[in-house]
């Protein structure tokens, strides 16, 4: 499932393929995914309205319309956007949902599996009150971070997957993170010494940026609104590596299960 650095990089290379259109035509061809609040038509409302930019928001990409109103993208499991220059005689396969803007490109939303949504949000709508803090902003300090994890007793790594908590943060990013910081996955939250919340703190910003630098982590079939693979894979330190020589100490990464998630991480420097 695509984190935060994926839906950055997707976000912000549809903020510049379609910011400024204008769309013209909206065909839903699988009503399920296009959601839409009780009354509004979710093509009808659509039609005509201009995107002003594109944007994200945990792991939503949110495109933000000139009326005020959004239309958030959640690509859950195998969702994808796909840009189409004019001309382009076919959507892409498993299309469900098809913009086309007034000047030919168009933006298909294709899911093979069928989880993802677009939702469209009416202007002043809240709909994000659920998500955490977003771990690259300037209200996730250190010390911000330190005293989320006073009383929390569940393992860290839940800690960090919990949506609640902090937006965006998936298993790729927690093992890395917690490999960075040298915490144990399985260590109660609030059993962390503040020095090592604050590596941690540090840990999960380092790699979230980095990762965003590469274009992000293609490991299952992610690939950014131009169709190009990430480049964060080459780059793991412990997600996927099962058995691999730690790249700190030596000893082979393992893979445990915590919390109905395969966990990696290496026994010999994460305490
Ligand atoms: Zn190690």
């Amino acid at each position: 499932m695509p984190e935060l650095p994926e839906v950055e990089t997707i976000s912000r290379g549809l903020a510049n393929a379609i910011a400024g259109k204008t769309i013209g035509t909206v065909d839903v061809l699988m009503t399920k995914i296009a959601v839409a609040p009780a009354g509004v038509h979710f093509a009808k409302t659509l039609r005509g309205e201009r995107v002003a930019g594109v944007g994200r928001r945990a792991k939503y990409i949110v495109v933000e319309l000139a009326s005020g109103r959004r239309l958030t993208v959640h690509l859950r499991m195998t969702g994808r956007v796909i840009v189409q220059p004019p001309g382009t005689a076919q959507a892409h396969p498993y299309t469900h949902i098809l913009l086309t803007f007034t000047d030919g490109w168009r933006l298909c939303f294709a899911d093979v599996r069928q989880f993802g949504r677009m939702r469209l949000i009416e202007a002043g709508a809240a709909w994000d009150a659920e998500g955490g803090v977003e771990p690259l902003s300037e209200a996730f300090t250190s010390e911000t971070f330190v005293s989320m994890l006073d009383g929390r007793r569940s393992a860290i790594k839940a800690f960090l997957l919990n949506q609640k908590w902090i937006s965006g943060i998936g298993n790729i990013y927690a093992c890395e993170a917690l490999w960075e910081a040298g915490i144990r996955p399985a260590r109660p939250a609030n059993r962390i010494s503040k020095p090592a919340r604050r590596r941690l703190h540090g840990a999960l910003q380092d790699v979230l940026l980095r990762s965003i630098d590469a274009r992000g982590t293609s490991v299952d079939d992610y690939v950014d609104a131009d169709g190009l693979k990430g480049g964060f894979q080459n780059e793991l330190s412990v997600y996927g590596r099962l058995g691999e020589p730690c790249r700190r100490c030596g000893k082979p990464i393992v893979r445990t299960v915590l919390g109905q998630r395969g966990t990696w991480w290496c026994r010999g420097c994460q305490k």
